[in-house]
């Protein structure tokens, strides 16, 4: 799984290290290793784009280390890939050594998982559950605006899943400490894997039951019904968070065609 290059390895190069991924010219470089003088380093193949290899190398470049979002906005599947390969990257580095006796860890060879061999403890890659709802009351669409994101973009509502709960209860849970409000008719839609650093995004419809809207003013600038056909500035194509508005906006337009 583990190999050191020696120049002729050929593929994408998923370069990365502390949340950052090498993207020389805007790009994630293809070609051979020595091409990219990437020969001496160690790297991990962790997936397959456009039929080339995708490799990982852990490895801070001196320049061209950006956010992966800047791949969010060219192709999200090859986002996925390198939210994969720079959560690996943090995994190992954040992971060096065995939290319950304190020895260095070694990678193991056939999954991604670091191992103790003093006490035999086994660490994987941690995930941090995440919901998205996208809420509606006949022709309106609940949305916010989030403290941490000054932006001007009005979304749904998230919140992480907290231990000992079900992901319904934290839907739940979320909306009623976000906004104030009751909601009924729950359903799953998607997933998606959101790198910033470790989310697994869950996303939900629901529709509104009772309650006015008091917005916690800790996370959320505003919060407010917004009628299907006069929104306010949503988030870009290609998230989760715009694909349960776009589905509420449906769902509005049918509920209009009723009355
Ligand atoms: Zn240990």
């Amino acid at each position: 799984m583990q190999k050191k290059l020696i120049g002729i390895e050929r593929g994408w190069w998923i370069v990365s290290l502390e949340n950052r991924v090498w993207l020389p010219q805007g790009d994630l470089p293809l070609g051979t290793a020595e091409s990219w003088s990437l020969q001496g380093l160690v790297a991990y193949v962790i997936g397959e784009w456009l039929g080339e290899v995708v490799w990982l190398v852990r490895h801070k470049m001196a320049s061209d280390m950006y956010s992966p979002r800047r791949i969010a906005e060219q192709d999200p599947q090859l986002f996925q890939l390198v939210g994969r390969g720079v959560q690996l990257a943090e995994f190992y580095r954040s992971h060096r050594y065995c939290g319950y006796c304190g020895h260095e860890m070694q990678q193991t060879e056939h999954e991604w998982a670091c191992l103790c061999h003093h006490c035999d403890e086994r660490y994987y890659p941690q995930i941090a559950p995440c919901i998205i709802v996208g809420i509606r009351r006949e022709d309106h669409i609940l949305l916010a605006q989030h403290q941490r994101h000054r932006n001007g973009i009005h979304t749904v509502l998230a919140g992480f899943v907290e231990v000992g709960e079900t992901l319904e209860e934290t839907v739940h849970r979320e909306v009623m400490e976000e906004s104030g409000i009751k909601i009924r008719n729950l359903r799953y839609v998607t997933s998606q894997p959101w790198p910033f650093p470790h989310s697994l995004m869950m996303g939900f419809l629901a529709d509104y039951e009772s309650g006015d809207i008091e917005h916690d003013p800790v996370e959320l600038i505003s919060a407010d019904w917004y009628r299907y056909d006069d929104l306010p500035l949503i988030p870009g194509p290609d998230t989760i968070a715009r694909r349960l508005i776009e589905e509420t906006v449906a769902l509005c337009r049918q509920s209009c065609r009723q009355y």
